[in-house]
């Protein structure tokens, strides 16, 4: 099979003909359908001019016409670029400009800022669909303007090579603006192909869609496996617990995947034993820790069984993963995946053998990590220093080669010149019966530098005092870890994806 993932999805499309690629709100799109109607996409960006290698910006929920554009785009040779629907304006202009976006596909949700991002970056084709969710012919013709212009003859599918660029995902990196990693067919099919066999995913398997497409743990882990084995993803634009488990039940889904505040949500939600949720047999996890104590109260509420993984846009999403429950280890991020290998390097870029003693930063090299930052050697240069592609996330490894990450560099505390790993922190706080969710971080401090401060949501119909809090900590981490105040708030905030934005705090 040709490692090109347009032709991924001719291939399901042949071998899968009926079979439903997509559901969404109690509709559904076949295999073949999604092939021929993203075959005429193909056709309007080709009739439109576009040629093999031009960027085509896409900034759509989670709905059918994102996963037909998104093949359309390929499909002609094009390069996809995702778009953050939370962007506004500026920032949607950046992404334009630095990709060289020639089109932006977007939806009535967000036209106004995204018109006015189109038009600082000098992108005078921006194509609105209509506001999903409205009754639709089928999914081809959604796309009305762009097939006006349809070319005569057969569909176009470009041959890429698979080491052509197929996506740019824009990041936020550590430092500075947002950067394009550019991702390449050869790695989204891999990041495809090995997690999708890693865990098993089969073509009976339905699919829960509720990370965003736009970014890389719901495009590449999550769009580009089921393509792949043609599974079934049942699409949901937003997350809200309460809907996520009437779909669940609706459209049988037998695999969940989410970021660590999601299983949060559902295990908190009122409803959650009132619907039929049995079809469920796994959950995948990532993007952000996972407490341990959140993995068992979803094991035991679900019956099902949770695996951890760990990436980055930059590494084409997984990296490390645990397997099945039967080879996994709790708090750990798994082991490298086929074709990857991590290694733990300590700031003399040596390598620090295993231990929980020898923390590090993770590094990465294999068949997973970007081609680099579109246009920015310069920070390639910086990233990939050694030929190893940096995380800026700190670790270790065990001896059994079970990666465990602590936390980001960024967000490391330094007390009085000892390290506190917010993560540590955190996961005591979570074991504590009334805490929902829970952030740690560093508030300047004259006398220590920095000084520990706990942010947290409650349970539902709980109730606990700061000095209970702090009180509960200092009695299970060393005295410089604990945390000297407790901000308490309805909700923490999070970006797009679900994760806890400690900057914000
Ligand atoms: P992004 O590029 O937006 O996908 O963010 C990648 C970052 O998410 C990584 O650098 C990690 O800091 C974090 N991350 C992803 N998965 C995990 C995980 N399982 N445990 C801890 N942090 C994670």
């Amino acid at each position: 099979m040709s490692l090109n993932l347009a032709m991924m999805l001719r291939e399901s499309a042949n071998t899968h003909p009926e079979k439903a690629a997509v559901l969404f709100d109690g509709g559904s799109v076949s295999y073949v359908e999604l092939d021929t109607a993203s075959d005429r996409v193909a056709a309007g960006l080709v009739g439109r001019g576009l040629r093999p290698g031009d960027a085509v910006a896409l900034q759509l929920p989670n709905v059918p016409e994102f996963v037909v554009a998104y093949f359309g785009i390929l499909k002609a040779g094009c390069v996809a670029v995702p778009v953050n629907l939370l962007f506004k304006a500026a920032e949607v202009g950046y992404v334009l400009a630095d990709s060289g976006a020639r089109l932006l596909i977007t939806w009535a949700g967000v036209a106004e800022e995204a018109a006015k991002g189109a038009a600082d970056a000098g992108v005078s084709e921006v194509f609105v669909l209509p506001i999903p969710g409205t009754p639709r012919p089928g999914v081809g013709h959604a796309f009305g303007q762009l097939l006006e212009t349809a070319v005569i003859g057969p569909p176009p599918l470009h041959q890429s090579d698979p080491g052509d660029t197929a996506v740019i995902v824009y990041t936020a990196g550590t430092t500075g603006r947002p950067k394009g990693a550019e991702l390449t067919h050869f790695q989204l099919f891999m990041n495809a192909d090995t997690p999708g066999r890693l865990f098993g995913i089969r073509d009976e398997d339905v699919v829960l869609v509720v990370l965003p497409l736009f970014h890389v743990f719901g495009l590449s882990s999550i769009l580009d496996v089921c393509v792949r084995f043609a599974a079934t993803m049942s699409l949901v634009p937003r997350f809200d617990p309460a809907k996520v488990l009437e779909v669940i039940a609706r459209d049988r889904v037998t695999v969940f995947e989410g970021v660590p505040t999601m299983y949060i949500a559902l295990l908190n939600h009122p409803d959650r034993d009132r619907h039929d949720t049995s079809s469920l047999r796994v959950g995948v996890s990532g993007g952000a820790p996972i407490p341990a104590e959140v993995i068992d109260e979803v094991e035991r509420t679900f019956g099902i069984v949770v695996l951890e993984g760990y990436g980055l846009s930059e590494t084409a999403s997984t990296t490390t993963f645990n397997v099945s429950a039967e080879e996994r280890r709790i708090y750990s991020v798994g082991k490298p995946i086929y074709g990857v290998e991590v290694q733990v390097w300590d700031a003399d870029g040596e390598v620090l053998p295993p231990g929980p003693e020898h923390v590090g930063e993770l590094v990465v090299r294999g068949v997973n990590v970007m081609r680099g930052y579109h246009g920015n050697p310069a920070a390639t240069r910086e990233a990939m220093a050694g030929g190893w592609f940096h995380t800026g996330d700190l670790g270790y490894v065990d001896r059994d080669g079970f990666f465990f990450v602590v936390d980001r560099k960024k967000d490391l505390i330094i007390r009085g010149g000892e390290n506190v790993y917010p993560r540590e922190v955190e996961d005591v706080l979570y074991t504590h019966p009334a805490v929902a969710e829970a952030a740690v971080v560093g508030i300047p401090d004259d006398r220590l530098g920095q000084e520990v401060k706990a942010v947290v949501a409650l349970r539902p119909g709980r109730t606990v005092t700061e000095a209970e809090l702090v009180g509960y900590v200092r009695e299970r981490v060393a005295s410089y870890k604990y945390p000297r105040s407790v901000e308490f708030r309805e909700h923490l905030p999070m970006n797009a994806t679900g994760k806890i934005l400690k900057r914000e705090l």
